[in-house]
């Protein structure tokens, strides 16, 4: 990566992948983009443009004038929202990506499309969930999610572009809150742990999820997107993940940092049902294989720095 668009940047993901970018790339090789402006570090520190990612000539005239390299497409309406307005993610997560992967094409940059554990459903088997294996999902966010893995495959296959992509678990990071998934819980948790030293969980105990601490997810981006292509058997699609947690288990790792720490339950039906559709836990063996990922962060680690970072910021 030399000159890179990332579109969606303003969310969780976004937020903190855009300054670790400037970081390795420098600040003016990363422009950053989403519908409506930005404010903070985002828009201060470093090239920012407005861009709704189902504007195609848009989106290429900026990809062009840019002289991108590569475009990492974050844009996207999250699961539990999904489920709320399906029209909305259809032509967001579908038609804006395939826009997206289009305008690479054309534009002759390489492509990353960031993938979910949802992309899998009740047939799925849930434990060490394969690679390769069944995926019918039964949320509208799972089977976009299936359709652009199944698309940057074919892009790369039918036109040679340099097509790459990662599973993501569920995201837990404190600078930027989630925008409306399943997995949220892991990391309002963490907030309620340092404000209020209790946290009621729309998730159900026992319920199973892989999770990922963000630091661990930025350099799994970086990690794909610089491999050797060579050692690319599978290059979209990865599984990764972290850890395989319950809220219990997250409760249990706080509890050993705030003495006294309380959960309980007030399940949202909604949410509880699409987590349960998803996988307990990913095999995640072709990332280590071919790209050597290997996560630094498991449920205790980033269970420290998350209640530092969010008790040193005030809560
Ligand atoms: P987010 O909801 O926090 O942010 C998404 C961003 O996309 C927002 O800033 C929003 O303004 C922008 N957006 C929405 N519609 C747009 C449009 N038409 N044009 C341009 N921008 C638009 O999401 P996130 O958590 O940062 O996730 C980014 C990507 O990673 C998504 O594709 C998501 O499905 C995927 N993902 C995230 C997680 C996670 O835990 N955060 C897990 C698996 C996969």
């Amino acid at each position: 990566m030399k000159r890179v668009v990332v579109t969606g940047s303003g969310g969780q993901i976004g937020s903190e992948l855009v300054p670790h970018l400037r970081r390795l790339y420098g600040a003016e090789k990363v422009l950053a983009t989403d519908l409506r402006p930005v404010s903070g570090p985002l828009a201060e520190g470093g090239p920012f443009a407005c861009l709704d990612v189902r504007d195609g000539e848009a989106f290429s005239a900026l990809v062009r004038h840019f002289r991108a390299d590569t475009v990492l497409h974050l844009a996207g309406l999250l699961s539990a929202r999904g489920e709320k307005d399906v029209a909305l993610a259809w032509d967001v997560n579908v038609n804006g990506s395939a826009t997206a992967l289009e305008v690479a094409r054309q534009e002759g940059t390489a492509f990353f499309f960031p993938s979910s554990i949802a992309a899998f459903g009740p047939s799925t088997p849930k434990k060490e969930t394969p690679q390769e294996t069944l995926q019918r999902p039964t949320t509208i966010y799972g089977v976009g999610k299936v359709a652009l893995e199944l698309l940057c495959d074919y892009y790369h296959l039918k036109f040679g572009v340099d097509t790459r992509g990662l599973r993501f678990p569920g995201l837990i990071s404190h600078e930027t809150q989630p925008g409306g998934g399943t997995t949220d819980y892991a990391v309002h948790i963490y907030y309620e742990a340092v404000r209020k030293g209790n946290y009621t969980s729309f998730i159900a105990p026992g319920t199973f999820m892989d999770m990922m601490y963000m630091a661990d997810a930025l350099d799994a981006v970086v990690g794909l997107m610089e491999a050797d292509p060579a050692r690319l058997v599978h290059r979209n699609a990865f599984n990764i993940s972290a850890m395989s947690v319950d809220p219990e288990a997250i409760a249990s790792a706080i509890g050993k940092v705030i003495p006294g720490f309380t959960i309980a339950y007030d399940v949202d039906p909604l949410r509880q049902a699409i987590a349960e559709s998803w996988p307990d836990s990913l095999d995640c063996s072709a990332a280590r294989k071919e790209w050597d990922f290997a996560p630094r962060y498991d449920l205790e680690t980033m269970t420290r720095e998350m209640l530092d970072r969010i008790a040193s910021k005030g809560g």
